[in-house]
């Protein structure tokens, strides 16, 4: 019998903390979670999924409005509590479901904050558990820069949770959150503005879907204000005035930052025990998700690399395949797809055309932009755009991007093809299904532009 309570002790029941205790349970180690609020972590209970459904609510604006060329006669309104409480309500099921999927893995489950107290100790509150290993899952909390009457502004976790809709909002940031909360209140008939401090949102991405996306939030009456940061907020009784750093001011009734997240590492008692800190405070770690201290591991948000939640399952899984499985698994960050559930939504996966001029000798870029057949009755003002960046050496498509309906749905499938090496000649020679928006990718035929 080992000396120690259990095998794995796990910190943080999230993405990545449930994925790792629960296989490790299955695979017969004695596995525990210490989960400080409610097991599902922040996809579930603060990110993906209530995003996800608030941004299926604001959609059916857009469904009404599109109707009536459709011949229908509508006069909708919208309760948004009743989309909060029904929000909250699939999201009460879902951890419930969490927590049955751990316990039916034999996973002993600790409500409170863990600490470690030595490299094989975690206290939780007044109780003191010991593992062989400690797998670290705390993932990351909303960081806000520090300015005056930063106190009046909300995060993403309070967005999702308001008792009403103001009539103005300001959202700082032109990240994932800002962009996707952007067309979340839009929708729902709020005045939104988007403030950024760079030229046009979504730093990063492609150019061409970056200037596409920023087109289509102004076409939506979103108002971005680019190339300027927020000086100060005051509290003017009805309403805040934001003075900006450009030298103007502008009134709202609400002000919410997305402004990138922090890993949670403050008082964890890392710094006791020799696990090391990157200067942005997570946690390092090694391709084995290991951190220095060699029998505590880290994944998820709560380490330097890609925060999104598949990520964090497939560290999560690497982890406990590798000590419980006999299945040494390293993930492979290579091609990992995205989307940013924008309105409308962007997929992407591989390089952007930046990113492949500076690393390929030749380039091809294929690209279409039409507007989607939806549209052409709707009568709505919006295009689908998609770009393709072909390595004209072999010919290997090494960068597909899309933003526009399903654009989600549609480079998930892509992303297969791209994982598994398909070339242009390969798409080309696949048969399109008629009529949709996907099959653009198997008929783009005329080269944009090749350089060098
Ligand atoms: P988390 O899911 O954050 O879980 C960490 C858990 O640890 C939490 O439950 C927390 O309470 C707990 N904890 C923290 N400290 C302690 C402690 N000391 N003791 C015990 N428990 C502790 N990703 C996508 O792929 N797609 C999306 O559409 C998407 N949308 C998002 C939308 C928003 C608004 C946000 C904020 C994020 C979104 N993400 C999305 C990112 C995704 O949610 C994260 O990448 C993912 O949840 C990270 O998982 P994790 O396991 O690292 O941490
Ligand atoms: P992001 O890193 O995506 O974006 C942060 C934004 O805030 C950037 O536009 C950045 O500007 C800006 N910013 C940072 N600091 C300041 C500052 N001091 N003042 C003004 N602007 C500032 O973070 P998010 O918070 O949007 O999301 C966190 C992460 O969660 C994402 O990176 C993503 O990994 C994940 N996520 C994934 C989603 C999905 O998969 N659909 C959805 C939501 C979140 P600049 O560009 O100039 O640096």
């Amino acid at each position: 019998m080992s000396k120690y309570d259990y095998d794995m002790i796990t910190i943080g029941a999230g993405s990545g903390g449930v994925r790792a205790a629960r296989l490790a349970g299955g695979y017969g180690a004695r596995s525990a979670i210490v989960e400080a609020e409610r097991v599902g972590g922040t996809c579930v209970l603060r990110g993906c999924i209530p995003k996800k459904l608030l941004i299926y609510g604001a959609h059916y604006a857009d469904h009404f409005e599109d109707a009536k060329n459709y011949g229908w006669i509508l006069d909708p309104q919208h309760d948004w509590p009743t989309l909060v409480d029904n929000k909250n309500t699939e999201l009460d099921r879902l951890s419930g479901i969490y927590t049955k999927i751990l316990s039916n893995n034999d996973v002993d489950a600790h409500e409170g904050r863990g600490v470690l107290a030595d490299e094989h100790t975690v206290e939780v509150g007044e109780n003191t558990i010991t593992s062989e290993h400690i797998l670290i899952a705390v993932g990351g909390w909303p960081s806000m820069p520090d300015i005056p009457g930063i106190e009046h502004a909300i995060s993403s976790n309070e967005a999702l949770e308001l008792p009403s809709l103001p009539k103005r909002m300001v959202i700082v940031g032109g990240g994932y959150i800002a962009v996707e909360f952007a067309g979340i209140f839009a929708g729902l008939g709020v005045e939104v503005i988007n403030i950024l401090r760079a030229d046009t949102v979504l730093r990063g991405f492609d150019e061409d879907i970056r200037l596409s996306l920023d087109k289509e939030m102004n076409n939506r009456g979103i108002n971005i204000v680019s190339n300027t940061m927020v000086h100060s907020i005051a509290d003017e009784g009805a309403e805040f005035n934001l003075r900006l750093e450009n030298g103007e001011s502008l009134k709202t009734d609400l002000i919410m930052y997305a402004t990138g997240r922090y890993p949670n590492t403050a008082n964890l008692g890392l710094e006791n025990i020799g696990v090391q800190l990157t200067e942005n405070g997570s946690i390092k770690v090694d391709e084995w998700n290991r951190t220095t201290v060699p029998n505590i591991y880290a994944v998820g948000d709560v380490t330097d690399r890609i925060q999104l939640t598949p990520v964090a399952i497939q560290e999560g899984t690497a982890v406990s395949e590798t000590l419980f499985n006999n299945n040494p698994i390293q993930v492979d960050y290579g091609d990992v797809p995205t989307a940013v559930f924008s309105n409308p939504p962007i997929g992407t996966v591989g390089l952007t055309e930046v990113e492949a001029r500076e690393k390929f000798d030749r380039v091809d870029i294929y690209d279409s932009r039409f507007k989607p057949l939806l549209h052409t009755l709707s009568g709505r003002d919006e295009n689908t755009y998609m770009k393709m960046i072909v390595d004209a050496n072999t010919n290997r498509v090494i960068g597909v991007h899309m933003l526009g309906m399903d654009a989600p749905e549609i480079i998930q499938g892509i992303a297969i093809a791209i994982k598994a090496g398909a070339t242009k000649a390969h798409f080309d020679g696949t048969t399109g299904i008629h009529p949709s928006a996907a099959e653009e990718f198997v008929t783009m035929r005329s080269r944009r532009k090749t350089q060098r």
